[in-house]
């Protein structure tokens, strides 16, 4: 059973194949595969997405000075919006139902001055997320 950590369920609906490397992006594919046919756990820390990532130094996120804190933080903020805890088990499917309704807030807080917004733009999910959040903020003016 696939083991992801909070903001992990939100981003990876958004991967389209880039990632920091080889091993990194086969990873992650084994894992999106693995959620097609199995529930997915929900850890707190390290999942199975940092365990081949060149940034975890034993359990500790190292992407960034201060990335442990602020990963742990997003990884709360995706849990409260999405109303899971760790412990936890979720179809795969039902958390991509909901990432619609929280998308706009997630794009907000995160996506906006996140590094792999680039690699996101490509996917076509977070396309059609995107265009529908700016067409709701031209249908509100
Ligand atoms: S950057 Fe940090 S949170 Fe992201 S996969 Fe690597 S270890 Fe995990």
């Amino acid at each position: 059973m696939p083991e992801l950590r909070g903001h992990h369920l939100i981003c990876l609906h958004f991967f389209d194949g880039e990632g920091y490397s080889e091993t990194f992006t086969v990873n992650l594919r084994n894992i999106l595969q693995k959620t097609g046919h199995s529930p997915v756990e929900i850890c707190s820390g390290p999942d199975e997405v940092c365990a081949k990532c060149p940034y975890l130094k034993d359990t500790t996120c190292n992407y960034s000075i201060n990335a442990e804190r602020d990963i742990r933080e997003m990884d709360s903020r995706a849990l409260e919006m999405l109303n899971l805890s760790p412990g936890e088990r979720v179809g795969w499917e039902g958390i991509r139902k909901s990432v619609p309704h929280i998308f706009s807030e997630w794009y907000e807080s995160y996506c906006k001055e996140c590094e792999w917004i680039t690699a996101c733009r490509k996917n076509t999910l977070f396309q059609g997320l995107l265009s529908d959040k700016k067409s709701d903020i031209t249908e509100g003016e």
